[in-house]
């Protein structure tokens, strides 16, 4: 059974996320959504909020598992024998830091890093200006997939 991780933050997930997923779901038979929880930076939303939207979000895929991760990405691909990781590169930007985290995580486990374009369409896209842009009233229904009803409210537009 071949196997991959998309990892990420997910901070809400976008849908130039949500396209990277979907490819590599046609490439391998598992594809794990992996949500990084990090101590030190509190969301927008809870790990489990976002948890939940991404498994809505790609139920239809069939061959996608979501699970939160801390520690190493190399840990957590190993104890669950994956052995390639799938990132989205948006711009050359994005290439010098993926790079070197691709060579790293490649040093210590050996796992492979598989880039994939983006879609033009979300060259400009991160989660980090949707949550620029939605809490001063901005349109982000084009930059973020559709979920059911209710919606999910950020922890933050709870207090
Ligand atoms: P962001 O950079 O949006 O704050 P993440 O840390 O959650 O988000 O991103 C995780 C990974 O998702 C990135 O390393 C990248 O591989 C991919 N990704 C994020 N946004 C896009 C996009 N617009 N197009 C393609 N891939 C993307």
């Amino acid at each position: 059974m071949r196997r991959a991780v998309c990892p990420g933050s997910f901070d809400p997930i976008t849908n130039g996320h949500l396209d990277i997923i979907a490819r590599a779901s046609k490439l391998y038979d598992v594809v794990h959504v992996a949500v990084m929880i990090n101590q030190s930076k509190k969301g927008l939303f809870t790990v489990e909020e976002r948890i939940e939207l991404i498994r809505e979000v790609t139920a239809d895929f069939g061959n996608v598992e979501v699970e939160s991760f801390h520690g190493l990405l190399v840990d957590f691909c190993k104890q669950r024998d994956i052995p390639a990781i799938v990132k989205g590169l948006r711009a050359v930007s994005d290439f010098d830091y993926e790079l070197q985290m691709a060579q790293m995580n490649n040093g210590l486990t050996g796992v492979e890093t598989l880039f994939v374009p983006t879609n033009p369409t979300y060259s400009f896209l991160s989660s980090s200006l949707v949550k620029e842009v939605a809490p001063r009233g901005g349109d982000v229904s084009h930059q973020v997939p559709p979920t059911g009803q209710p919606p999910l409210t950020p922890r933050q537009a709870r207090k």
